[in-house]
């Protein structure tokens, strides 16, 4: 069995879109409890339950998860509030208690995709279950690697799989805690268009501003649901606070959000797509100039310590030889490249100019 021959039928049983929402951590009872009471309320949308019970941290000696205790909690919601359940496994033991306590649905974390050993192991302990698995996209932005994972879950027989688009980290500091890099999960989707995927809108924000624009670009771009963050008491969360929101404002985003029913992609869903890539371009461009100017004000203070020229004439003719060669070889004209290098020298220079003056 191939990926792109498995037929994803498991999301039929949900209706469109699914909807995972819960805690990024469980912490107590009544916080889980009080989470869960809290969506039931507000919104029919969430049919299933999240909540991680061993949290990756990237530094040591902070919150690390509840435990397996945890695990009775979300038995509590399923049996309180018929949410199904989800949490995160990384290692066969987790695994093992997740199965135990009859989770129904396991996701793989973005730090458990980049690592084959991880995911060989989490896929091997699956070997004979019907779960349904999601994985995450690695932390890094490899699609082989991506993919690997899935094709690891598919060799022990696990094909009710899904996947989570949670972004991708960067040195930079931008706007995102992880670049969505939209190209990436399309690029999936048009090789696997039977695979479902999901956006983590939290994941990829990290904070509240921006959840329901990078939830609405997923649905503009045909994704089947979310898993979203969500806490009874967002600012007290133990982990992701800053992007954790209340149950009452999930429910509002979701009541917000502007679905599209149609799996055929039409004319306004594909200018939409278009549209998409072209911010997500402009977004680079605009972070990559302004890590070019910060360098030339480092450049104008290293010449204003030095007392040395601003306008290094061999210089900019060696950048400009190399852009208008790299224009042909990428098909633009030389004229424009021209055009834009000569703005960005000249912004540089001006920048430089400013130091010189203390
Ligand atoms: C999470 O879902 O809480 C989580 C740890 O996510 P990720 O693996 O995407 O960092
Ligand atoms: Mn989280």
């Amino acid at each position: 069995m191939e990926l792109k021959n498995i037929k994803n039928s498991w999301i039929n049983q949900f209706p469109k879109p699914l909807i995972i929402a819960g805690p990024c951590s469980a912490e107590s009872e009544e916080q889980m409890l009080k989470t869960a009471e809290l969506i039931a309320e507000n919104t029919d949308k969430v049919q299933i339950f999240r909540a991680g019970i061993w949290k990756p941290r990237t530094k040591p000696n902070g919150f690390e998860g509840v435990g397996v205790i945890g695990l009775d909690w979300l038995k509590l919601v399923k049996e309180k509030f018929g949410f199904l359940t989800a949490t995160e496994v990384a290692n066969a033991h987790h695994v093992e208690a997740a199965l135990k306590a009859e989770v129904d649905i396991l996701w793989i974390g973005a730090r458990s995709t980049v690592n084959p050993f991880t995911v060989q192991e989490i896929a091997e302990s699956l070997n004979g279950t019907d779960k349904i698995v999601l994985v995450k996209n690695p932390v890094n932005p490899d699609l082989a690697l991506w993919i690997g994972a899935l094709e690891r879950f598919l060799a022990q027989g696990i094909e009710k799989l899904g996947v989570i688009h949670r972004g991708f980290s960067t040195y930079q500091k931008s706007q995102y805690r992880n670049n969505p890099h939209w190209q990436l999960a399309l690029d999936f989707k048009q090789q696997f268009p039977n695979i479902p995927m999901l956006i983590d809108p939290s994941h990829i924000c990290g904070n509240r501003i921006s959840l329901a624009t990078v939830s609405q670009t997923a649905f503009n771009l045909d994704y089947d649901g979310m898993m979203i963050e969500t806490h009874c008491n967002p600012d007290k969360a133990w982990s992701d606070a800053q992007q954790q929101i209340t149950p009452q404002k999930l429910a509002e985003l979701i009541a917000h959000l502007k679905i599209r029913n149609t799996t055929v992609l039409g004319f306004d869903e594909e200018m939409e797509r278009h549209r998409t890539l072209i911010s997500d371009l402009d977004f680079q461009l605009i972070e990559l100039l302004s890590q070019r100017m910060k360098i030339s004000e480092k450049i104008g203070q290293l010449k204003h310590d030095n007392n040395i020229m601003i306008f290094q004439p061999e210089r900019w003719k060696l950048i400009q030889e190399y852009v208008l060669g790299k224009a042909t070889e990428t098909g633009m004209t030389p004229q424009f490249v021209e055009k834009i290098f000569k703005a960005i020298h000249e912004e540089s220079i001006a920048i430089q100019n400013l130091m010189m003056k203390d």
